[in-house]
């Protein structure tokens, strides 16, 4: 079977529908030289943080800085212990584990894949200094358990929103719930960059400030070094870029939505799982993730027929080789280790038709 330019994410088509807004937009940045710290970035933190309903921005250089400068920020390191979720890119891990923490799991919820907040103060201890929920695929996490939790232990609370910019929890903005929200603008995210961009929000002027001085090698005023930092900066060509595609979010989060229904649609009837989508969040599809009994054989089927599809992800962090010191072993967070051998994500994108989405559920449906 072909599947003429079906692909998992679209950026060439997106980008051929707005490219005279992008091109200027660039060559404003080319003209003015202000390729560090140029008006972009302010412009372009300012709209986001009017978007998310934060009172505080602050632009980075990626996803996975974001949750290091946060961390760093609350002073997170050896002997330290962060309560997070095994069923996660590896960002979110890897850099507790560089700050010298220790990375302390909870399983999820099988529905929303997310982290099981009913399971979250059984792993808090006196050394507990953070809890990173993360929004995985665009679905919130039941922050209001989570929240309440944290509250009552004084523990802050970092959203991972990395998938999740718009996504909404009970009407509002994710990322401005807990002390910080951590956002990636990777290129294949709901709002992507062309190259590598991330942001810190918060609503604490105090915590606001600190990341700041962190992401800008922990200065306030130039060789000032107050704290030890980073050089992590929003690039001022990606904020350009970024704060033309800001615009359209809303509209894209509608097309990848109304492409859930009818992928939903499609599957009604069939042996497989679709997406729930809780009532207290509008998901934002970063990806459309089913679960199927037989997933190997479904995956190694819609491999071999050249289907795009992808498995986020195959293996849980705690069985991961790279935390073989900090991890767990197999049988140790059960949903998790099955939710793991269920999923595939399929194309999700703004640009998909309901012609290749035919062809992409006949595929899948013919593969069980
Ligand atoms: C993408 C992602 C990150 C990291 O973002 P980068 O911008 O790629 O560094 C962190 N956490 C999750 C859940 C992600 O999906």
């Amino acid at each position: 079977m072909s599947t003429p330019n079906i692909q998992m994410v679209d950026l060439l088509s997106q980008y051929k529908k707005i490219k005279t807004e992008i091109d200027e937009a660039i060559h404003r940045v080319l003209d003015s030289a202000y390729y560090i710290n140029g008006k972009e970035v302010g412009e372009f933190e300012a709209a986001s943080a009017n978007y998310l309903g934060v009172k505080h921005a602050i632009g980075c250089a990626s996803g996975t800085d974001a949750l290091q400068v946060a961390m760093m920020a609350l002073n997170i390191g050896p002997r330290d212990e962060v309560v997070t979720t095994p069923f996660t890119f590896v960002a979110t891990t890897e850099t507790i584990v560089l700050l010298g923490a220790k990375p302390v799991y909870v399983d999820i919820d099988p529905a929303s894949f997310n982290i099981e907040p009913a399971a979250i103060e059984a792993a808090i201890t006196p050394r507990t200094k953070a809890i990173i929920p993360v929004h995985l695929y665009g679905h919130a996490v039941d922050m209001d358990p989570v929240m309440a939790i944290a509250r009552k232990h004084g523990i802050p609370v970092i959203e991972d929103t990395a998938q999740a910019m718009g996504c909404e929890y009970k009407g509002k903005k994710v990322g401005g719930i807990g002390e910080f929200g951590c956002i990636s603008f990777y290129p294949s995210k709901n709002l992507g960059a062309f190259g590598d961009a991330g942001m810190v929000v918060t609503n604490d002027d105090r915590l606001a400030e600190k990341v700041r001085m962190i992401v800008n090698h922990g200065s306030r005023k130039r060789y000032y070094h107050e704290t030890i930092g980073v050089n992590s900066r929003l690039d001022t060509f990606q904020a350009a870029i970024l704060n033309v595609k800001l615009k359209y979010l809303e509209q894209w989060h509608q097309a990848r939505r109304s492409a859930a229904a009818y992928y939903n649609e499609l599957f009604k009837g069939s042996d497989l799982i679709t997406p729930s989508e809780a009532s207290y969040t509008r998901h934002i599809y970063h990806q459309y993730t089913i679960r199927l009994k037989n997933r190997d054989q479904v995956d190694a089927t819609l491999n071999e027929k050249k289907i795009p599809h992808a498995v986020f992800y195959p293996i849980p962090l705690h069985l991961q080789e790279a935390f073989a010191g900090a991890g767990k072993l197999k049988g140790s967070f059960p949903i998790t280790e099955r939710i793991a051998g269920e999923v595939i994500s399929l194309p999700m994108h703004t640009e998909l038709t309901q012609e290749q989405q035919k062809i992409l559920a006949r595929a899948v449906i013919e593969a069980l």
